[in-house]
């Protein structure tokens, strides 16, 4: 069975703890390799790494940390075809997705950083007569960049490239869930000709290496992606310690729908904002609100539709939807299916798990759900289920829809369908979210500012809001 190894200091390497565990394959619910279980040890030897590194790294210039930087996301992209594979067994999803989005958005992700860094200005501050201000961004030092499992590598470079692109050295580590593609990336960063040190990237369990990582005081930020429990905790752990904190956190996002929309446009779209990545996308809308004057019509097109819907094995190119993530993952899914019920809930859709013919038995399938007939403040409207399940729920007004989008704890997006100009401002200004789509999901400008409100996070990530992040100001006064 494949070994996986830390990659520190240049050089894949055993785990201290000399601990394994288990790594699954959603698509046979097999294990098919071991992910090390690594511990403060390993952490304190990626630190003294990243000590090592900081002054060269810190110290280059932007030109030739953008073209090592290039020539990673050049490595990923020399490898499609190996890195497209290894997301989509090691996540389930179809292939295709990871061909499509995954794996491409994590080159971008670099590309985009690469080239940020070198037009990336501070501020300068004239005071008439007096002197003038100028300020310096200093990279911070060494800094934690924890990652999800459902868009691995996705997610993984967008927390690494900024802080890299600044002038950071990072201890990184991947879900433990799906560390694969990680785990691929030292031999890329190798190639690279990134010095020693600058990146290491270790993998375990959260409560072990990643709370290591939090704690230890030598890092001085911490970014982190995941469920908004996790993020309350590590908020805790390093606010005392002074640690800067970047939270992006769960979601619970409406997808509200207007009489007055483009239907089709519509009806595609929120087929994918639904059950793209099987539901498991923080940006997924699952509760839809529908204008009771079009609820009917709706509610049997986007039924009829889901139920044509292929789940399947990740490769078979006919799936739309893949396996869940996890064992654990799809009975929390099932267990949210039974809470609807219980809350008054009916299933139009699915509600059950998809047993696929050998070798795929044993694989994570969830057919997507639909749901009607709930209360807009009961528990499957409010928390979080990350998985292929949407509830539908009429409205008569802008103003019932708004109390009812903007109820649940989290804000992270919202989408909108109508054509009616003036009401997408009004209600784009009233929804409580940090990213609002009209007449679109998911389209993604890697400058603007990406996370939530409320419960769903604290801090922005994207364009110069990342690069602020990773650096910390300085400003020098000088007298005329
Ligand atoms: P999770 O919080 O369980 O784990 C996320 C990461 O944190 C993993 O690498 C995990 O090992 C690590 N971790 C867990 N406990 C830790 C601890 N005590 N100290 C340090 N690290 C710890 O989340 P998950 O189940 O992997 O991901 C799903 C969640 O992520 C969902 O809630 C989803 O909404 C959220 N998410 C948010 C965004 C966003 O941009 N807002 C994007 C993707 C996913």
């Amino acid at each position: 069975m494949e070994k996986l190894r830390n990659f520190i200091n240049g050089e894949y390497i055993a785990p201290k703890t000399g601990e394994y565990i288990d790594n699954f394959e959603p698509a046979t619910g097999k294990v098919y390799s071991l992910i090390p279980n690594s511990g403060k040890d390993d952490v304190n030897l990626a630190v003294k790494a990243a000590e090592g590194a900081f002054p060269i790294w810190s110290k280059m210039s932007n030109d030739d940390r953008c073209k090592i930087l290039t020539r990673l996301a050049e490595g990923i992209e020399k490898r499609i075809e190996l890195f497209t594979k290894a997301e989509s067994r090691d996540n389930g999803k179809p292939l295709s997705l990871a061909a499509n989005v995954d794996i491409p958005r994590a080159v971008s992700n670099f590309k985009f950083f690469a080239t940020a860094i070198l037009h990336y200005a501070s501020e300068s501050h004239n005071m008439e007569g007096v002197g003038v201000n100028y300020t310096l961004r200093k990279p911070l030092g060494i800094v934690g960049c924890i990652s999800p499992w459902n868009l691995p590598l996705y997610l993984f470079s967008w927390k690494i490239a900024p802080a890299l692109a600044a002038g950071n050295c990072v201890i990184a580590k991947p879900s433990e869930v799906t560390p694969y593609t990680a785990y691929l990336l030292g031999e890329v960063i190798k190639e690279s000709g990134m010095p020693p040190g600058v990146l290491n990237i270790l993998h375990g369990e959260g409560q072990t290496v990643g709370d290591a990582i939090v704690k230890h005081p030598k890092v001085k930020a911490i970014s982190f992606t995941g469920g908004t429990q996790t993020g309350k905790y590590i908020a805790q752990t390093a606010a005392p310690m002074f640690k800067k904190l970047s939270l992006e956190l769960g979601g619970k996002n409406p997808n509200i729908i207007f009489a007055d929309c483009d239907w089709k446009e519509m009806m595609s779209t929120t087929l994918r904002s639904s059950f793209a990545n099987q539901g498991q996308i923080c940006l997924c809308g699952s509760r839809i609100f529908i204008e009771r004057s079009i609820y009917d019509k709706f509610k049997k097109e986007f039924v009829e539709r889901v139920e044509k819907t292929v789940v399947s094995y990740p490769e078979d190119p006919k799936a739309k939807l893949g396996a869940v993530v996890s064992k654990a993952h799809m009975e929390k899914i099932l267990s949210y299916v039974e809470l609807a019920k219980e809350e008054g809930g009916v299933i139009l859709t699915g509600g059950r798990r998809e047993i696929l013919e050998e070798p795929y038995r044993d694989g994570y399938y969830v057919r997507p759900t639909v749901i009607e007939n709930l209360p807009f403040n009961c528990r499957t409207n409010q928390e979080e289920i990350f998985g292929p399940v949407v509830t539908l729920t009429p409205f008569d007004t802008e103003e019932e829809v708004l109390q009812m989008a903007n109820s649940t704890e989290y804000g992270l997006s919202a989408t909108l369908w109508t054509s009616n100009l003036k009401r997408a401002h009004r209600m784009a200004n009233e929804l409580e979210a940090g990213i609002i789509w009209i007449n679109a999901w998911l389209v993604r400008d890697l400058r603007t500012p990406f996370g939530g409100v409320k419960a769903s996070g604290v801090g922005r990530e994207g364009g110069w809001e990342a690069l602020r992040f990773f650096t910390e100001p300085k400003n020098v006064f000088i007298k005329y």
